[in-house]
């Protein structure tokens, strides 16, 4: 992509109501806009990186066995109805009876219903990526706490106990390795179930001042809490527990039989008696993890993207208006985007100005062409997380596979 023909554009005032790391460099970068509180558009760069993260989770999932697919954001108020659920004062409702969806239970359960009849049809396990809206009170922090964001919900389906628990092991696994994808080292910690479960549930946390949950983190084993549970050593391994902030990227939830009570989903098991079917519920906060790596890969220049979820791979700079070096920049633009994704800085600007937005937008990799460099037939290469940088001739460059 060319810049000087984007719509994602880099900005030299931090917005006035920009009350975090993420919201502001994100907005300065060119990757968000914010509309109203906890309502965010995502520019080019932002859906690029969304995209990205989605894909991540996808793959993770379908390899747990999650088969995707897409509910309606608008739900019937009825299917709430039959849960208690239409009181929930998160929701909003856009007309007398439809709520948008907060969460999917009320829809997911009908519809395993209508393919589950038997134990030769368990176990069951769908997702979706889908916006979700709740009415937040403290819409906040960016794309920390949105009041309309984007949310992974998967959920399974059991005839049996067993079955769920090692379901339930399989996709604490994957959740782990989705984090570590995005560039992020999370810990899981033991909670209540709030809106969903009277049960135990697990979140996924990645320790940050900008996040708003309190945890307690066993320094031995990496097994935190919830800081408001009454605990004072690690009951796995005894260690001691140090008080960290973290921003809760996930949360698995055992449902047990709530709403299949609710909306009666049973199954014939062996014997051809009816039996409830046991639920478990698999959130991640895709948008919030946007806002996350945020708070936790920059520096006081920019961003600095993890490349397995950066917008590009390189981000290409020509200096000055030497029609030779213009055509030159443009000729190593064209054939690394055949390999690569590339940010093409083309703009008619300084290069003071140009390394300055190359460290706002954070791509990993900074090449630049300029009149110095093509002097020895070169492109000057930088990582953006290091400090120097160096030549590399245009031949390797261009033999280079990225
Ligand atoms: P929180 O305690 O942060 O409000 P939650 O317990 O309401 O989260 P769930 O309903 O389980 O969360 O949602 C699944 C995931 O979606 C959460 O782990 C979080 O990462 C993300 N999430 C929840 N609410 C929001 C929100 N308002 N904005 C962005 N992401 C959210
Ligand atoms: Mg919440």
């Amino acid at each position: 992509m060319k810049l000087s023909q984007s719509l994602s554009q880099t900005s030299k005032t931090v917005a006035h109501d920009a009350d975090s790391v993420n919201a502001k460099l994100l907005t300065q970068a060119g990757f968000v806009k914010k509309e109203a509180a906890g309502v965010y558009s995502y520019l080019p760069f932002g859906r690029k990186v969304l995209a990205k993260i989605k894909q991540i989770v996808r793959e993770e999932m379908n390899a747990v066995g999650g088969e995707e697919i897409l509910m309606p954001a608008l739900t019937p108020l009825e299917n709430w109805k039959k849960t208690g659920r239409d009181k929930v004062d998160i929701a909003f409702h856009p007309t007398e009876k439809t709520v948008l969806g907060w969460s999917h239970e009320e829809i997911v359960t009908p519809l395993a219903k209508t393919r589950v009849k038997s134990y030769r049809d368990l176990p069951l396990c769908v997702y979706q990526i889908q916006t979700k809206f709740r009415n937040e009170p403290r819409a906040k922090s960016g794309l920390m706490r949105g009041r309309e964001f984007l949310m992974k919900d998967m959920y399974s389906f059991h005839a049996t106990k067993e079955d769920f628990e090692q379901y339930y092991e399989r996709v604490k696994a994957a959740y782990f390795k989705v984090f570590e994808r995005v560039g992020l080292k999370s810990f899981l910690v033991k909670a209540g179930g709030g809106e969903f479960t009277e049960n135990i549930s697990h979140e996924f946390q990645v320790l940050t001042e900008a996040g708003e949950d309190r945890l307690k983190i066993c320094e031995k084993c990496g097994l935190g809490w919830n800081a408001e549970m009454e605990i004072a050593k690690c009951e796995k391994c005894g260690g001691e527990l140090i008080e960290k902030k973290g921003a809760e990227v996930g949360n698995i939830f055992d449902l047990g039989t709530k709403y299949s009570d609710a909306f009666k989903l049973n199954f014939a098991d062996e014997k051809g008696a009816q039996r409830k079917v046991l639920m478990g519920c698999y959130g991640i906060g895709v948008s919030r993890l946007v806002a996350t790596i945020a708070e936790t890969c920059h520096d006081e220049k920019g961003l600095i993207w993890p490349e397995s979820v950066s917008p590009f791979q390189i981000h290409l700079i020509v200096l000055g208006d030497d029609k030779k070096v213009l055509t030159e920049a443009e000729k190593v633009y064209e054939e690394l985007s055949t390999k690569t994704e590339v940010l093409f800085d083309n703009r008619d600007l300084p290069a003071g100005v140009k390394f300055a937005d190359a460290d706002l937008i954070g791509i990993p990799l900074r090449l630049v062409v300029s009149p110095k460099t093509l002097a020895t037939d070169s492109v000057e290469i930088k990582k953006r997380s290091a400090e120097t940088s160096e030549l590399v001739s245009l031949k390797n460059l261009l033999a280079k596979t990225f």
